[in-house]
């Protein structure tokens, strides 16, 4: 049985040659941006704060606890070796992890959420196929249950992304959510920075959109639950369509989005990029 994840499913649909590169090849980019360093120290640091059941809302306490974490989660060297100033990655992370206590203050006060469960993996099987899934975090709220995903870039998920499935991530992890918990299956959301304001953006669940929307007054933001149920069944063929051809090598790629190709970490010597677009 082959074995797929969220995330490499999105790679393949924004760009072939990128899923190659990734997940074929196994290349991983020379070069890690800052905010890719930025990205995977929060979620380090978050998940040992929560799994060493560190209050995540005392500002002082939780702001000392990820300090002392961060040298230890990702030494300097390693940095460095990248070309990266680690005290600039930490000094970043650590304005992340402000803004995240402020949000954890919020999210408590909204919502009465107990301590989440970092890390948790699952799998989902889709037709012949199972997806790999690993939440950055369970919360929960009474009897219910909360997925939540960190988006350490300012930049909210687009809404037509997600309604056009190139964004699969909240609709793989609600499926699973509803397929594995079913009514205990609140919601899902994103936590992402944004100064000054932290906000989730996306949920699943009438209840939780009460509770939500008292919290970031963002209504627009919200799929009720009958849209996910509307959702599953073409979901679950267009997952499956895109399985299928990666299952058969349809690794053809044509003309590389130049949006996409603006951020690779691959571009420096992408072969396609250079064909297409001669840079
Ligand atoms: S540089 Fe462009 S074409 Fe090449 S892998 Fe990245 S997104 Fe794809």
């Amino acid at each position: 049985m082959h074995h797929f994840s969220p995330t490499a499913l999105e790679t393949y649909q924004s760009c072939v040659q990128k899923y190659v590169y990734r997940y074929e090849d196994e290349l991983y980019p020379p070069n890690r941006s800052e905010q890719a360093q930025v990205g995977h120290l929060f979620h380090k640091v978050m998940e040992t704060l929560l799994k060493e059941k560190i209050s995540l809302v005392d500002s002082k306490h939780t702001l000392m606890h990820a300090k002392q974490l961060m040298p230890e989660l990702k030494p300097p060297d390693s940095l460095s070796s990248q070309g990266l100033d680690p005290f600039f990655i930490y000094q970043l992370t650590t304005d992340l992890i402000s803004q995240q206590i402020q949000l954890e203050q919020s999210w408590v006060e909204t919502t009465s959420v107990s301590p989440g469960i970092a890390e948790a993996k699952g799998t989902i099987s889709v037709g012949p196929y199972k997806l790999e899934l690993r939440l950055d975090r369970i919360d929960r709220i009474g009897d219910q249950f909360v997925f939540i995903d960190y988006k350490t870039q300012e930049t909210p998920p687009s809404w037509k992304a997600l309604y056009e499935y190139e964004l699969l991530q909240p609709w793989i992890y609600s499926l699973y959510g509803l397929e594995t918990y079913g009514a205990d299956f609140l919601g899902f959301v994103y936590f992402l920075p944004k100064k000054p304001l932290i906000r989730p953006v996306l949920a699943f669940s009438e209840n939780f959109h009460q509770s939500m929307l008292s919290f970031q007054k963002i209504k627009k933001k919200f799929i009720e639950p009958a849209q996910v149920h509307d959702h599953i069944a073409p979901l679950k063929k267009h997952i499956t369509a895109l399985m299928d051809r990666i299952k058969a090598k349809d690794f053809l790629c044509p003309e590389p989005p130049k949006s996409h190709c603006r951020t690779c970490s691959y571009k420096p010597f992408c072969h396609v990029l250079l064909d297409h677009h001669g840079s």
